[in-house]
């Protein structure tokens, strides 16, 4: 059977073909049929695997340096053989056993696979390049089967003695068997591709010097194509500012950021003094797929002295964790443990003071090229907000950079707190804001009625996080947030723009037989009825009582806790509107207000954008009153 034999003709003994983890198969399948126009991405995620493996040996090298004894120094090899039209990537890097080749290779979905695979689909439909997606998704050695019709891994762990070879064509299965030709690595992987016969343009040198200058120029390993290296090879973070171009930080994004494209805002500095170090740090222009992963961690790369130490130090608090970029320091220990960055004052102070720097750096951008930074905070705006509860220490700092619609925005466009403060009415109680779910619709509610009367901004706050860091907000210049959707509106001490609009068609004593009445007829319902200020036009609405939760951050905390209701809301009536003055005038002369009070409930809960509680009863209330009106 050929599954036994590797492509190369080596003897490979006891390979029985596996099969592919089920999401890696369908990958596959689709790298396989693909018709991707930049196919040669697969040589950028190679490449970058190679150099991964290589960081990762000079690592563990820092505590163990025989695992450098055998294997010459760490590189990466490209090679060609026209005749037999195979490609070998080869690296020096920490290589991979048996079982890594297995699990790495063939059985463990990565975790981006199926939303890498549904962003396909998207984007197939919409006509996208979608090969852009490929590094993002940590599906990058999938990619050589784009251009290859059979693939082998030849690997040697370092610091072992057993050579192992992975090989498959691609379509189901794969094979893992030990390898015993001649060309086995001393150690590290090579990875050799039997171009396909539409991928020959990757058998020529020209070609391939291109594509690794354009994608992989800035890995720090030294990358031969043949006896020559054609990468420059020098950590672009160390160089001076003015020395990286354009061109450069967008190769350099793309690997960091694992997209390809332009980043929205570049943060390239060296810090001195007490503590050195160099940040390259970026920030993307769109939402990556995994800003909500439930781990919410920052990925930006720790180096000491140009050695790669980890991505996993949450260098910047995960609320900017869509920042992507190196951060490499002078004066750390290099044998530092990944567990010893956890309490290291050196990470600490660094942590700090990139964090300090960034948020300064938005700030400037806000300032400067508000279109720019519309864009950032189109796409992490949401994410940037966590930060108003999570860190107390940056909230002012923060405050100055969120953006927000609010009634007096128009369409897309955004109001900053500095301007609404600008923009409150004398003797404005404080920052008013709506939240809910959507902004067109929240635009609209009647509780903004009395506000819009007199010319008062209110701003809507639309993003599930917004219902949580207004709650634990101390307020903003001085200025408390107040909800327009919670207790009593303190409205009286600022005047209605159109005087006209005020009727005053009740009488307070009427007014007070009928909240008393309705009181008595929704019972529990509600917690409480009351005589609004907040209403213009609108008859009747719902808000939420003066203790405890805003009505949207309360259906929030019920969604997470698995409860089905929350608190009853208070009912408030429009004592200008006609219908309530109907109705006070009866309920002045003691008349039953039960089946009114109930229509008034339920239209107050459906202008909420809720279900009425019973809603077969109020179907059969509205009939009976058409009914009336029909007879
Ligand atoms: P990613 O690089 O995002 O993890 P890949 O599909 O590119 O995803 O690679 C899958 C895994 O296979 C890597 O995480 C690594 O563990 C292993 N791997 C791939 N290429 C090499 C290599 N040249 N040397 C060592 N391990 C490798
Ligand atoms: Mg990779």
């Amino acid at each position: 059977m050929s599954s036994s034999t590797t492509d190369t003709g080596a003897k490979a003994t006891g390979a029985k073909p596996k099969q592919f983890q089920a999401e890696v198969a369908k990958l596959l399948h689709l790298m396989v049929h693909s018709v991707y126009s930049e196919r040669e991405v697969f040589l950028r995620e190679l490449i970058s695997n190679a150099s991964d493996a290589c960081d990762k040996l000079r690592y563990e090298a820092l505590k163990n340096d025989k695992l450098m004894q055998a294997g010459g120094d760490l590189r990466i090899t490209i090679s060609l053989d026209k005749k037999a039209k195979t490609l070998t990537v080869a690296d020096t890097g920490i290589g991979m056993s048996a079982k890594e080749l297995a699990d790495n290779l063939g059985t463990i979905a990565r975790s981006g696979t199926q939303a890498f695979m549904e962003q396909m689909e998207t984007a197939k439909k919409k006509g996208d390049k979608d090969v852009n997606l490929i590094g993002q998704f940590g599906v990058g050695f999938y990619s050589s089967f784009m251009i290859a019709e059979h693939v082998d891994v030849v690997s040697r762990k370092a610091g072992t003695k057993k050579v192992s070879v992975w090989s498959s064509d691609g379509s189901g299965t794969y094979t893992v068997s030990d390898y015993d030709g001649e060309d086995a690595p001393e150690r590290g992987t090579s990875i050799r591709l039997k171009l396909r016969k539409d991928a020959k343009e990757f058998l020529e040198d020209q070609r391939l010097q291109y594509i690794v200058r354009t994608y992989s120029d800035h890995v720090s390993h030294p990358i031969y194509l043949g006896d020559e290296q054609v990468n420059s090879g020098s950590a672009i973070w160390a160089r001076s500012k003015s020395d990286v171009t354009e061109e450069q930080h967008r190769e350099f994004f793309g690997h960091v950021a694992g997209v390809i494209g332009d980043p929205a805002m570049t943060i390239h500095y060296r810090a001195e003094g007490r503590n050195e170090y160099s940040v390259l740090l970026y920030v993307p222009g769109e939402k990556p797929f995994d800003l909500f992963d439930p781990e919410r961690k920052g990925k930006q790369k720790l180096y000491v002295r140009r050695v790669f130490i980890t991505d996993e130090a949450e260098m910047l608090p995960s609320y900017l964790r869509f920042v992507r970029g190196v951060i490499d320091s002078e004066d750390m220990p290099l044998n530092i443990s990944r567990e010893m960055l956890q309490d290291n004052p050196t990470v600490h102070t660094i942590r700090k003071a990139v964090t300090k720097r960034v948020l300064n750096e938005l700030k400037k951008c806000a300032d400067k090229k508000p279109d720019v930074f519309a864009n950032i905070w189109e796409a992490f705006g949401s994410v940037i907000k966590e930060g108003l509860y999570e860190d107390m220490e940056r909230r002012d700092q923060l405050y100055d950079i969120c953006r927000f619609r609010s009634t007096t925005s128009d369409g897309k466009e955004t109001v900053d707190l500095a301007g609404y403060v600008s923009r409150m009415k004398e003797n404005q109680a404080g920052i008013y804001y709506l939240t809910g779910d959507d902004a067109g619709k929240a635009e609209v509610s009647p509780q903004l009625e009395g506000y819009k009367a007199r010319g008062i901004e209110v701003l809507l706050l639309t993003d599930p996080v917004d219902a949580f860091w207004v709650r634990t907000s101390l307020g903003y210049d001085g200025k408390s947030f107040k909800s327009v959707t919670q207790g009593g509106a303190d409205l009286d001490e600022i005047p209605l723009e159109d005087k006209k609009d005020k009727k005053d068609q009740t009488d307070d004593a009427a007014t007070a037989s009928l909240v008393a009445a309705l009181k008595t007829a929704l019972g529990d319902a509600v917690q409480d009825v009351a005589k609004s200020n907040r209403l213009t036009s609108s008859a009747v609405c719902i808000v939420a009582g003066d203790q405890g939760f805003d009505r949207t951050l309360e259906k929030y905390l019920a969604q997470q806790q698995g409860k089905s209701s929350i608190s009853a809301p208070v009912l408030e009536i429009n004592p200008d509107h006609a219908l309530i003055a109907k109705l006070a005038e009866r309920a002045g002369k003691g008349e039953d207000m039960g089946e009114a009070a109930r229509l008034l409930l339920d239209q107050a809960v459906i202008l909420e954008g809720e279900v009425p509680a019973d809603a077969t009863g109020f179907a059969d209330r509205l009939s009976k009153l058409m009914q009336q009106v029909y007879d």
